[in-house]
């Protein structure tokens, strides 16, 4: 399967800054599909930038429900309207940040199916949770609890994103990386049958143009979701020029 090397703006930049990121992506990486994913604000002025371009817009959460009284969110067919095919549900700054529990992931994911949006869901272990070796049972309760059915026919994306490698400089060891990965592909197959062995799987945590190479060559990593240096076009084009060919 074709990888996908998504970028995760989170809440940084202007929309001058964006737009001028997004255009020093326009010339993509060959074999490699490319996805942004901006603040709200600027995803309509992103997706207008990248119209023609095989670079993909995303938002990094929706609302569950399709409207309503509901200060300050945004709904999935929203974000579709503004432009966006993809939406980062479920990360863990979201998880902890406003509390989101699988429940609640995975009625955002329902609504995202609903608008035509594809979801990236994401999962990982806290520090504490790898130290005590529950790892793959984290990531597995995760997963059977944030993911609805039609999830994989829709085409929907795991990232699996050890909380403790985001924004830190760390990552898993890369035999670390490929036991989990191998335990949602097993996990996601069990449950969905073998359609499920073309689910992309991303992993997500300090992924910079020095690992990339090694991270994502691994079995059943299919890509990478990059936070900090998604921000940097050269790193984020090196990072998806790393994709082994
Ligand atoms: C993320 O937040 O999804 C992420 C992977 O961040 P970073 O690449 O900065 O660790």
């Amino acid at each position: 399967m074709r990888p996908l090397i998504a970028g995760n703006w989170k809440m940084h930049g202007t929309l001058r800054e964006a737009v001028k990121l997004a255009e020093a992506l326009r010339e993509g990486a060959e074999g490699v599909d490319l996805l942004v994913c901006p603040p709200f604000p600027h995803i309509h002025a992103v997706a207008v930038s990248l119209l023609g371009s095989r670079v993909a817009v995303g938002a990094q959460d929706c609302h569950a429900a399709q409207r309503g009284a509901h200060t300050g969110d945004v709904s999935a067919a929203m974000l579709r309207d503004a432009g966006a095919t993809h939406v980062i549900l479920g990360h863990s700054e979201r998880r902890m940040d406003h509390g989101e529990n699988d429940a609640a992931v995975l009625a955002k994911t329902e609504a995202a199916l609903g608008a035509g949006l594809v979801p990236i869901v994401c999962v990982g272990e806290t520090e504490a949770e790898r130290l005590a070796g529950l790892a793959d049972s984290v990531v597995e309760k995760q997963l059977a609890g944030s993911v609805p059915y039609g999830f994989v026919t829709a085409g929907g994306i795991i990232a699996y994103e050890p909380v403790w490698a985001i924004g830190t400089g760390r990552t898993p060891g890369e035999q670390e990386i490929a036991a989990i990965h191998a335990t949602l592909r097993r996990a996601l197959v069990e449950r969905f049958g073998p359609s499920a062995r073309s689910t992309r799987l991303l992993y997500g945590g300090s992924v910079k143009p020095g690992n990339a190479a090694a991270i994502l060559a691994l079995p059943d990593v299919d890509g990478a979701l990059v936070g900090g240096a998604s921000l940097v076009a050269a790193d984020f084009l090196a990072i998806a020029r790393a994709v082994p060919g």
